[in-house]
């Protein structure tokens, strides 16, 4: 059944316009799964005809499956005077091989005539030659008009042209993009409105935060006749950003009470924002409306229980239902349910009664206190389960290590030197690497890979540090969030220390045993059953 409004994800895109957003190949795979598994209906990977990584994500995306999101190329219409079937660009959006292609042509004539120098009706045939090609490959085509409210506002009559264009050659969506961001919700609304009367495709809206309109423009247009939403996850994006999903999402669950994303999806969705944040390596905004951890903070009184009424009658909305926490009152129900969920995804049989339950959110909660943070850290949440699940020993242990670095003429060399014990056994290894943590991550393989042989399959892709703000008064402490794949699947690693190579230990040694057991836990699930 399709559904009434279709969420068009453009993190990987648009998003990374925005200042300070930048995802390495990896990290876009990883995202996109999760965008996936979220139940996000489009997922927009990136512009192959613009960088070479954004051609290497949709090669690598080929061999991936998505359940439920069907994956788009971006790119334009074909330049001017050059046959889309001899149009670079537009061939490498066919290689990237996507159910879905996004291209976007110019509505504004003020673009049309003094940006890419052409006449309005060479215009309309790019539009239409463009998407007349991608049909005749098959591809389901969304056409995103750019600066179609500024262009309309200019000209109506040359911007419905340029739509009719889109549609006579089969667009499936046309998308009103305001671009610049500028437009109010009553403009939005009268030019959706005449674009829904005189177009029988899906209609789209893709806005721009400029002046603080972005999510309210989009729900307008959806007032107006849209049904597919364009944005971005936080908001990321150009300038001030885009239209935030993160808001879009839940307002159109909850208060347009529209079929959109799975419902069951909306409790994730403060996780599925917090794994972006971290995977982008930037601090979540506490402020950001429905999951930031501001949206539900209470200046409340000391009788919690006795305010917790009135509290309630302060709220839009239970914070729970999108994974969020009331700040007064950390929702112990709703911390066990993830765990419940987590440890169930990793084949644990337990339900909110397992005693162990009880101890595992205490001791997240302890980590959390801590610094640690787990939402993209799922391979040491999965060894700290099954830690407190099975009293199974962990494959080795580092019973000590060194680390030196010497300046050796112009160049800085580290040496590294652990001691590792397996089972019975111990071993020894030096090795020399481009940094202590690479010098580390060298000699604790050296040392157990004539044991583990699958381990050489294993390698860190990712490896972030960030400098955790102190609020307790103690010294500044430093979180290592490493990721690693064995060309199967990626797992992320944890560790938080006053000193960024001990932190940075845990976090291998994490990705390590995870990489040995994570075979296991379903084992391990088993035989905790039958106990
Ligand atoms: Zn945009």
């Amino acid at each position: 059944m399709s559904p009434e409004i279709e969420i068009y994800d453009t993190t990987l895109r648009d998003g990374t316009q925005g200042e300070g957003v930048a995802f390495s190949v990896a990290d876009k795979l990883r995202i996109a799964e999760r965008l996936d598994a979220f139940g996000m209906h489009y997922i927009e990977g990136g512009w192959p005809g613009s960088n070479p990584k954004d051609i290497e994500f949709f090669a690598q995306a080929k061999h991936r499956t998505f359940k439920r999101a069907r994956l788009a190329a971006f790119g334009s219409t074909r330049r001017k005077d050059v046959p889309a079937s001899r149009d670079e660009q537009v061939r490498l959006l066919l290689d990237a091989e996507t159910p879905v292609v996004t291209i976007y042509g110019k509505t504004w004539l003020l673009h049309v005539l003094e940006v890419l120098q052409t006449t309005p009706d060479e215009n309309l045939a790019m539009i239409g030659d463009t998407v007349r090609f991608l049909k005749e490959h098959g591809k389901v085509v969304v056409y995103d008009a750019e600066h179609a409210f500024d262009g309309y506002k200019d000209d109506p009559e040359y911007a419905r042209a340029t739509w009719l264009a889109a549609q006579a050659a089969g667009a499936d969506t046309i998308t009103l993009c305001d671009t610049n961001g500028g437009s109010l919700p009553g403009e939005i609304v009268a030019i959706t409105r005449d674009a829904r009367s005189m177009l029988t495709a899906r209609l789209g809206i893709h806005t721009h935060d400029d002046i603080g309109l972005g999510v309210a423009n989009a729900i307008a247009a959806v007032d107006a006749g849209a049904s597919h939403i364009q944005g971005t996850l936080n908001g990321y994006g150009e300038r001030t950003g885009n239209c935030s999903l993160t808001s879009v999402v839940p307002i159109v669950h909850f208060k347009l009470k529209k079929s959109s994303v799975p419902p069951d999806s909306l409790v994730q969705l403060k996780e599925l924002s917090q794994f972006v944040d971290e995977t982008a390596n930037i601090r979540p905004n506490a402020r950001l409306p429905w999951i930031g951890a501001a949206a539900f903070s209470h200046k409340g009184g000391t009788h919690v229980n006795a305010v917790q009424k009135v509290i309630r009658s302060y709220e839009h909305i239970d914070p729970a239902l999108v994974g969020n926490t009331r700040h007064v009152l950390i929702s112990d129900l709703a911390g066990r349910s993830n765990i419940v969920m987590k440890a169930r995804e990793l084949g644990f049989d337990i339900n909110n009664a397992t005693p162990q339950v009880r101890e595992m959110l205490a001791r997240i909660k302890e980590l959390e206190h801590q610094g640690y943070e787990f939402e993209s850290a799922d391979g040491s949440l999965a060894l700290l389960i099954r830690r407190a699940l099975t009293a199974a020993p962990p494959p080795f242990t580092v019973d000590a290590y060194h680390i030196s670095v010497r300046r050796d003429g112009a160049t800085s060399v580290c040496e590294a030197v652990v001691k590792v014990r397996i089972g019975e056994e111990s071993e020894h290894r030096v090795a020399e690497g481009d940094g202590p943590v690479n010098a580390l991550d060298t000699a604790l393989r050296a040392a157990l890979i004539r044991y583990y042989r699958q381990l050489s399959e294993v390698h860190l892709t990712d490896y972030k540090v960030r400098i955790i703000d102190s609020t307790t008064g103690t010294a500044a402490r430093t979180r290592v969030l490493i990721s690693s794949s064995d060309g199967e699947s990626e797992w992320g690693t944890v560790g938080v220390n006053d000193n960024i190579v001990e932190a940075s230990l845990q976090a291998l040694v994490d990705s390590l045993e995870y990489a040995l057991v994570k075979d296991q836990v379903k084992d391990t699930a088993a035989a905790v059953q039958a106990v």
